[in-house]
């Protein structure tokens, strides 16, 4: 076990990674934070910041040399830095379950070999690979690259052969996935961590609502039946078993109309859907990556209740005027977390709140006011 007091090591300097330093230095570890942007959300609270690229290999050394552990924030970090690490010290999530996250005809295969179900899909390499891919899929389908893709970028509808050749083009030209675009219901996913023990725990499966291609509400627990949420926690844990994987991982599923439940994707750390765990759980799934770092025994994910989270966008901000953030505070159950990011860009993940309450139904509509208060469509 590594205990309070020692220095552990995170790549990348987002919010997640802002939200994992503090839980980190709640418990009493120091942090080094490896990550270019000088005044990233993460460094500006931890209590070391190597600024520096992901395979600077002199940084790289220095994290290793400095922390008893460490872990990444995103996933993309280049695998090589992570095997370059993992030579030296403890890093977890592992190498191979980050290389498969970060590279969507990887992770789409293991699925698929594995026997998890998701969406039809094709691996178009290349622009002479789109029409037999578009007859494998069929349209309307998504073409999506395989790398670097976030909160709907790079990815294009596709209806049609002519609409395949433009996105392809649109897209750079790189390697994609050529997906069905299937009917949903809803969309879920399930966050659970899981200890180098193979010792799994689940938070409540939560549900998720996008607007433009990024999560704008979360709210837990998801109104599903209790089957479906039993056959989603068993996949989740079943995908982190395959993945010999250690710390958080998020599942993304879809619920589709006709009733099936495909996977869409995964991350191989704390996840936007599970922000609400902050507030609304006994250990928030920041306190879970620490504790499956350290190789602490797991926390308890027991609920107090239900929670809906939406997400603070960019676009909230008027130049650089802040929103009123009284219409948030004014609520006593609701609770305003910041990333202290210094510009507001549209479509910029600048915070978060999340309404708490008796049940799914309330927080729902507590959300959905204080969205209204704030001018968020
Ligand atoms: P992704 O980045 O792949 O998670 O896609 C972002 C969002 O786009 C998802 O959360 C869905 O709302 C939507 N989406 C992505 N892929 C599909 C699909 N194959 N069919 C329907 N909707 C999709």
């Amino acid at each position: 076990m590594i205990l309070p007091g020692a220095r552990l090591g995170l790549l990348g300097g987002g919010q997640l990674g802002r939200m994992f330093v503090i839980s980190a230095r709640t418990m009493g570890y120091h942090v080094t934070v490896l990550d270019p942007d000088a005044g990233s959300p993460a460094a500006q609270v931890a209590d070391r910041h190597l600024a520096a690229d992901y395979d600077d290999e002199r940084a790289l050394e220095k994290l290793a040399r400095d922390c008893a552990a460490v872990t990444t924030e995103f996933e993309n970090v280049p695998a090589a830095s992570l095997a370059f690490l993992a030579a030296r010290v403890p890093v977890r999530p592992g190498a191979k379950a980050v290389a498969i996250a970060q590279d969507r005809a990887q992770e789409k295969t293991f699925l698929r070999d594995n026997g998890f179900a998701t969406a039809r899909f094709a691996l178009v390499g290349d622009a002479a690979a789109l029409e037999s891919a578009l007859r494998a899929v069929g349209s309307p389908a998504l073409l999506k690259t395989t790398r670097l893709g976030y909160d709907g970028k790079g990815q294009a509808r596709v209806d049609d052969f002519g609409m395949a050749q433009q996105a392809f083009a649109a897209l750079g030209g790189v390697a994609c996935v050529l997906e069905e675009r299937v009917a949903l219901e809803r969309e879920i996913s399930v966050v659970l961590a899981r200890g180098a023990s193979g010792e799994v725990r689940a938070y409540p499966v939560t549900e998720n609502r996008h607007r433009d291609g990024i999560l704008d509400v979360s709210l837990a627990p998801a109104r599903v039946t209790e089957e479906l949420r039993t056959r989603a926690t068993a996949l989740a844990t079943a995908i982190a078993a395959k993945l010999d994987y250690c710390g958080v991982l998020a599942v993304e599923f879809f619920v589709c109309q006709d009733g099936c439940l495909l996977v869409n994707e995964f991350a191989p750390r704390p996840h936007n859907s599970g922000h609400w765990t902050l507030d609304a759980a006994a250990t928030s799934q920041f306190e879970q990556q620490v504790r499956a770092l350290c190789g602490l025994p797991l926390g308890d994910p027991r609920v107090h209740g239900a929670a809906a989270m939406v997400n603070l966008l960019g676009d909230l901000w008027q130049g650089a005027n802040a929103p009123a953030w009284e219409r948030i505070l004014c609520h006593s159950a609701t609770k305003l977390h910041l990333y202290g990011k210094p510009e507001a860009r549209p479509g910029r993940k600048m915070g978060h709140a999340t309404c708490l309450g008796e049940t799914p139904e309330d927080v729902l509509k507590s959300v959905l006011r204080l969205k209204m208060d704030l001018g968020i469509p």
